[in-house]
């Protein structure tokens, strides 16, 4: 259940963040009445879902900066989740911040009072991107962040936004093999897109920045999401949630509603190309887990040519409950 906080902690804007725009909410950088009435929304859609007995659910803070918010507000936000914790409506709660707000007593401190998982922004470790997108820290700064969390006790998230000025699909993959061997338990790729009423729009209509395609982005997404699974580093978000009026607020860049299922899809073919090769014979049969039959052939069916150049054709996959593929 994710609790907005729109730019709420933000020291900065930083060059590509539409936060309010993309989450439909008003800026709660201004204080305490935008983060009160969070809170009040918090509690009262929470008493809703425990008088209806509803599954427990895992809260996630997001949109701003949260460990940078003042005490008294994570010490609220906290207690608040804590008590509905206690009579089983909250199961969990996690949290997303900067890499530059964090540190090890005060990672202490909200783990204490009930804080589970830190998701950090890290976008890029890369120096040169990081400062051309105004975050205002340096990769190793980034790096060290991931391991406060971890030496917290926290579950380590990593964001990383593939596509900033200066980043290229060869760079972005250098990120993903420094975030996994940093040890998190999951990830999210967000490739840039250009939000209306950000530094980055100025920066494109002066023709100062060319987003990445739709292709390039799913291209390398889907190549990051091999690396993930060979380091069992969940991937729990790719490409820009949709929110209702979203698009109006996105001049260029690769959004695509069917995203993750587009990038799913690529990453899979390549993984089952290599052993339908090692095969040496066109295959006679796949058995397929029931869970990725959405996304087997790719978005609208784009894997399927290579599929069939390969030999393997529609009648000759088969679905099964197991979460194993079986080749032969
Ligand atoms: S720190 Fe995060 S939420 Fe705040 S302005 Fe930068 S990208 Fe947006």
């Amino acid at each position: 259940m994710p609790v907005f906080l729109p730019f709420a902690g933000c020291r900065t804007r930083c060059l590509y963040c539409a936060s309010s725009a993309q989450t439909g909410l008003p800026d709660a950088a201004g204080g305490d009445r935008g983060l009160a009435a969070a809170l009040a929304s918090l509690e009262k859609a929470l008493q809703e879902r425990k008088a209806r007995m509803a599954p427990p659910v895992e809260l996630g803070f997001y949109g701003g900066t949260f460990t940078a918010l003042p005490d008294m507000w994570t010490e609220r936000f906290l207690a608040l989740a804590a008590a509905f914790r206690a009579c089983g409506t909250v199961s969990a709660v996690r949290c997303s911040t900067r890499p530059d707000a964090v540190s090890l007593p005060q990672l202490a401190r909200l783990k204490a009072l009930g804080l589970g998982a830190v998701e950090l922004g890290v976008q890029s470790f890369d120096d040169e991107v990081l400062a051309r997108s105004l975050r205002g820290y340096a990769g190793a700064v980034a790096s060290e962040a991931c391991r406060l969390v971890r030496a917290a006790g926290l579950e380590l998230g990593i964001q990383l936004l593939p596509g900033l000025p200066g980043h290229s699909p060869a760079m972005f993959m250098d990120d993903v093999r420094t975030a996994c061997s940093l040890g998190p338990s999951t990830m999210r790729l967000y490739p840039c897109v250009v939000f209306r009423g950000t530094g980055l729009e100025r920066l494109h209509a002066r023709g100062e920045y060319v987003p990445w395609s739709l292709d390039t982005a799913a291209d390398a997404c889907a190549e990051a999401l091999g690396v993930t699974w060979e380091h069992g580093v969940r991937v729990i978000r790719m490409g820009i949630a949709q929110e209702p009026g979203l698009e109006h607020q996105i001049v260029a860049g690769p959004y695509h509603p069917a995203f993750g299922s587009m990038v799913r899809g690529r990453a899979l073919a390549p993984l089952l190309l290599r052993r339908i090769a090692a095969l040496g014979c066109p295959p006679r049969r796949l058995m397929a887990p029931q869970h990725v039959r959405g996304e087997f052939w790719g978005y609208r069916g784009e894997c399927k040519a290579r599929y069939a150049e390969a030999g393997l054709t529609p009648d000759a996959v088969f679905w099964w409950q197991a979460p194993l593929f079986f080749l032969q």
